[in-house]
């Protein structure tokens, strides 16, 4: 009871700094840069305890099944959750931004291709390449996290392959996740402060509320599709919370934290620390939470698939370029690919976009258009995207 009731107080205070940030951000502008090192400062100390927590959890929860067929029924459950939600928000998305038609008048002229966007897209057999990584060390570095999960989830399943001298390894694996879970919670401690760090500083970069405002009007009704897109998206997985696994506002709550993180760092991989001990503090399914969360963090991103078919529509509409059903049907299968093949990093999902513009042969400068208002969107589809790992947890450990 204590417990809960600390992490309330923490879920307030850590809300509190995320208000905080948004209103000394707006404010005071480019001042509030001097603290940008604070929120970089808690990122990183998030991003220093994904590795041990993946592996000790995706391997502690392969061996916790007991035996490696379960491990189908487990996976194709996921999949399946994954699969159906991600279609559900990019036709959300699709439907939306035909009736609002945001792109419509918008001034393409000057518009460029930025340069970190590299013009040559990735294909579908590169997505699958990006699966495997011969050089573990490597990828760990990088935090490469999905071959880091694969080779987890194959030493798991061969654990629980070779009987007793299985079961020490994986004990040693069971309680190195207890103590990652400790350090996650220690660490959620100073969150409030990182929260508010990050936001304030992020607005500051952008140079202040009424920088960001002339920004955001020159392309108005273009958020205004995503906003009220991840909205109904949102709300459209509480509901799938609570139809399957009778958790909805309850469990809003119980998330919020990892909510509020998902906002404050854009990136659904450093908040998987925080949005597995909030399900796990909720009291989901061990393994659900163990696989389907780290799993989810990397491939399952339905606010990143919502925004990557309203952008490309919208870039088609501000070219002036009539997209039919039969070009929206290829927009529908390449926006769900770059979803999947965007890293849960900040604003990966404005690179794999290139998947989706070549796909229907769009200006990739288009990009530019999207440019000046994507870091505050990417804050929303990440929220979006870590309470559909939350909700899919929920979902198949319920
Ligand atoms: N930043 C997003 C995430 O980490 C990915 C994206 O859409 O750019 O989930």
């Amino acid at each position: 009871m204590a417990n809960n009731r600390q992490h309330q107080t923490l879920l307030w205070a850590i809300l509190a700094g995320a208000v905080a940030g948004i209103i000394c951000g707006w404010l005071f502008g480019e001042q509030m840069q001097a603290v940008a090192w604070l929120g970089d400062l808690f990122l990183d100390i998030l991003k220093m305890v994904i590795l041990p927590l993946i592996i000790a959890a995706v391997i502690s929860g392969i061996g916790s099944l007991g035996d490696v067929r379960k491990l189908g029924q487990l996976g194709g459950l996921t999949v399946g959750y994954y699969a159906l939600t991600t279609a559900a928000a990019v036709l959300m998305g699709l439907i939306l931004v035909n009736i609002i038609q945001p792109g419509s008048g918008i001034e393409t002229l000057g518009s460029k291709l930025p340069e970190n966007i590299a013009e040559e897209p990735a294909g579908f057999t590169d997505i699958v390449r990006t699966l495997v990584n011969p050089n573990l060390v490597a990828a760990a570095a990088d935090l490469d996290l999905l071959p880091i999960i694969i080779f987890c989830l194959l030493l798991g399943a061969a654990l629980t392959t070779v009987g007793e001298r299985g079961r020490p390894v994986l004990q040693f694996f069971d309680g190195l996740n207890d103590a990652m879970m400790k350090l996650v919670m220690w660490i959620m401690m100073i969150a409030p402060v990182g929260v508010f760090a990050l936001i304030a500083g992020k607005f500051g970069e952008a140079g202040g509320g009424a920088a960001f405002y002339a920004e955001v009007k020159a392309v108005g009704w273009y958020v205004v599709t995503i906003i009220l897109g991840l909205t109904l998206h949102f709300l459209l997985l509480t509901g799938v919370a609570a139809m399957l696994a009778g958790r909805a506002f309850d469990y809003v709550r119980a998330q919020g934290r990892a909510l509020v993180t998902a906002f404050a760092t854009a990136s659904s991989s450093g908040t998987l620390p925080i949005t597995m001990e909030c399900a796990h503090e909720a009291g989901v399914n061990e393994r659900a939470v163990r696989f389907v969360l780290p799993l989810g963090a990397t491939i399952n991103m339905d606010g990143t698939a919502l925004y990557e078919a309203v952008a490309v529509m919208f870039i088609a509409q501000a070219y002036g370029i009539e997209l039919g059903l039969l070009e929206q049907m290829l927009v529908f299968v390449t926006a769900t690919l770059a979803a999947i093949g965007a890293a849960g990093i900040p604003q990966a999902g404005l690179v794999t976009m290139v998947i989706v513009l070549t796909a229907v042969n769009l200006p990739l400068e288009g990009i530019g258009l999207l440019l000046a208002v994507d870091w505050f969107l990417d804050r929303l589809r990440t929220t979006v995207n870590v309470w559909g790992d939350s909700v899919g947890a929920a979902v198949v450990g319920g």
